[in-house]
């Protein structure tokens, strides 16, 4: 399988990294070993000094999909959750300074966990889903899927265009605005509406 991150896809967060305003869907891959099994805590990588959460809805591809329509799309993703698109955001600094893919600061180990996949019809508000993440038990992300820039159904005829989707990819589709560190001892707890879907501790 293969995991398929939106980046710059909430206006607030866009401005909050001082970053241009999308006029298309921008995508980057982790890989599968970017997953972080479940129950164990993320272990703070030794290579990077400043690792930010982002908090994302990540939706999971149901059926094999190349160059699809944006009235289809709906089709290929039938289940969603909450994950944390962890970045070594000095590592990315570092190299969108020189110009380089920024690939090495998005897609170390264990830098995509994602909680229970949901179906979405089950949902209470389908068409605008809310999601947040509380940090020690703070909240310090909380988004609306009705904010994003692109919608999922966009950002999956735009990404199948170049990479054909297949049951089981996932897709993360950004970060709402409140970005921030995590620091080792920190309990990361993820919700899908008003429903904990997944928590663990870094390392
Ligand atoms: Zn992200």
């Amino acid at each position: 399988m293969k995991i398929i991150c939106i980046g710059r896809n909430y206006l607030a967060h866009v401005k909050e990294l001082d970053n241009d305003l999308p006029t298309k869907p921008m995508f980057f891959m982790k890989p599968d070993t970017a997953l972080l099994p479940v129950g164990e805590p993320f272990p703070y990588p030794d290579f990077s000094n400043k690792v930010h959460y982002e908090t994302e809805l990540v939706l999971r591809i149901c059926k094999t999909g190349k160059s699809i329509d944006k009235e289809t799309a709906s089709e290929y993703y039938d289940t969603i959750t909450v994950g944390i698109d962890f970045t070594a955001r000095d590592m990315q600094s570092e190299c969108k300074a020189q110009g380089h893919p920024w690939e090495i600061a998005k897609s170390f180990d264990y830098s995509a966990p994602v909680g229970e996949f949901k179906a979405i019809n089950k949902l209470k508000h389908p068409d605008n889903i809310a999601f947040g993440m509380k940090l020690n038990g703070d909240w310090v992300q909380q988004g609306h899927s009705h904010d994003m820039i692109f919608d999922f159904n966009t950002i999956v005829s735009y990404v199948s265009r170049f990479v054909t989707l297949n049951p089981g990819d996932y897709i993360f589709t950004g970060t709402p605005q409140g970005v921030g560190e995590v620091h080792a001892g920190d309990k990361l707890e993820l919700f899908l509406e008003d429903e904990l879907v997944f928590e663990f501790e870094i390392k």
